[in-house]
């Protein structure tokens, strides 16, 4: 994508260079493409984390006008957030929240998920005299043992759910350890696991309205996970869930959101054997026009691509990342007969013509995941939205 500096500058503000577009577009497209392929099942928007570092409620507004039904947070502080800012959809915490939370929970109308005995207490002492009972998804550990209770304690957590007065056993679910290697078994495993489970309470008598399992690999690779509804984060930000299935359909339908850019803030000639940056670590070889951009680590820009490649696009071409990146800036060596000049726009994530850096191609330098790229912008850079 391209980042258009005019609008950029003026919503950023009078100083800061230096920013993260969000293409709202994007996500609404996103949106789109993934209810279309999951439906009937419902589409649940993931924007915890502050949306994957692209903004939560923007991200809400276009998912749900792309066709998302849910929205899922980590916290009962990001939902609280959402709810704050208007957003009416439904709001699931995708872990347990803490006991003392469940009356802020029930408060503000947020779907919890529970595991444990002492969650459901917690919970039905924050929801009884409420004039709805609350919905309640209860989540299966099929096999990642992060969280989640196993199906022997689900189907006894799930009986006391549906036995409640104050709660409505709305879902029963469970989260995918390795969907995005869609060769390995352990997902076929894992969904057995949890239909199995659903099978035991249905021969009580008991259903959720709900069941689900699908992350965005899940609803990608695995069509049979997709279930009633599927839960994708990093497919709305237009990014594949693995860098071995950027080019497999239908993931070579989504589009990234975000993209990264500053305006060159210097610009100078460097003579050869001159060393550049802390550590004098990048040695020029022949003389060379050398440009800086004020985005450094503070802002999510990993010191780890200082030493592994990492480049910047700068008129349209790839320029490595001359020597450490600092706190507040980097160093690009453009080139001998560089014609770069101060305002000049550097994109360290996103399209310049024909060239594109994506968070992949950063992270798989760096030894990381698109994800935790998107999530590293710091909130030191200003979110720009393109509708
Ligand atoms: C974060 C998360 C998701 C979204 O995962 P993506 O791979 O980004 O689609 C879904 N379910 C749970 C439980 C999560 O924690």
């Amino acid at each position: 994508m391209t980042v258009h500096p005019g609008p950029a500058r003026s919503r950023v503000g009078a100083h800061r260079q230096a920013w993260a577009e969000v293409d709202l577009g994007a996500i609404r497209a996103n949106a789109a493409l993934l209810a279309k392929l999951a439906a009937p099942a419902e589409l649940c928007a993931v924007v915890k984390a502050w949306g994957y570092g692209h903004g939560p409620v923007e991200v809400a507004e276009a998912a749900v006008d792309g066709g998302a039904t849910w929205l899922a947070v980590a916290l009962v502080e990001e939902g609280r957030h959402l709810r704050d800012a208007g957003i009416t959809a439904p709001i699931l915490l995708l872990s347990e929240p803490p006991a003392d939370a469940m009356a802020e929970v029930v408060r503000s109308q947020l779907t919890p998920t529970v595991y444990t005995r002492s969650g459901i207490d917690a919970l039905v002492e924050a929801a009884s005299g409420g004039r709805r009972p609350v919905g309640v998804h209860v989540k299966v550990d099929t096999g990642m043992h992060r969280v989640g209770a196993s199906p022997d304690d689900a189907v006894a957590l799930a009986r006391l759910v549906a036995a409640h007065r104050s709660l409505e056993f709305d879902a029963l679910w469970t989260h995918f350890a390795v969907a995005d290697e869609p060769a390995d078994a352990a997902t076929g495993q894992q969904l057995a696991l949890l239909l199995a489970t659903a099978a035991r309470l249905a021969a009580d008598g008991i259903r959720p309205h709900l069941l689900h399992a699908a992350n965005s690999a899940g609803t990608l690779l695995h069509p049979a996970s997709r279930l009633d509804l599927v839960r994708c984060g990093i497919a709305l930000y237009g990014l594949a869930p693995a860098a071995a299935v950027i080019e497999r359909p239908p993931c070579t339908g989504l589009q990234p959101a975000l993209s990264l850019a500053a305006q060159v803030s210097h610009v100078k000639t460097v003579e050869a054997g001159e060393r550049l940056s802390y550590g004098l670590k990048y040695r020029v070889a022949t003389r060379t026009v050398v440009a800086t951009v004020p985005l450094g680590y503070a802002d999510g820009v990993t010191r780890l691509l200082s030493s592994t490649g990492g480049q910047v696009l700068i008129g349209g071409r790839r320029h490595p990342i001359a020597g450490t990146v600092t706190m507040d800036q980097i160093l690009v060596d453009c080139g001998p007969d560089a014609d770069v000049a101060a305002g000049d726009i550097a994109i360290l994530l996103g399209r310049q013509g024909d060239e594109e850096i994506t968070a992949w191609e950063w992270a798989e330098r760096v030894g990381s995941i698109a994800y935790e790229v998107v999530c590293g912008v710091s909130s030191r850079v200003p979110r720009v939205y393109r509708r």
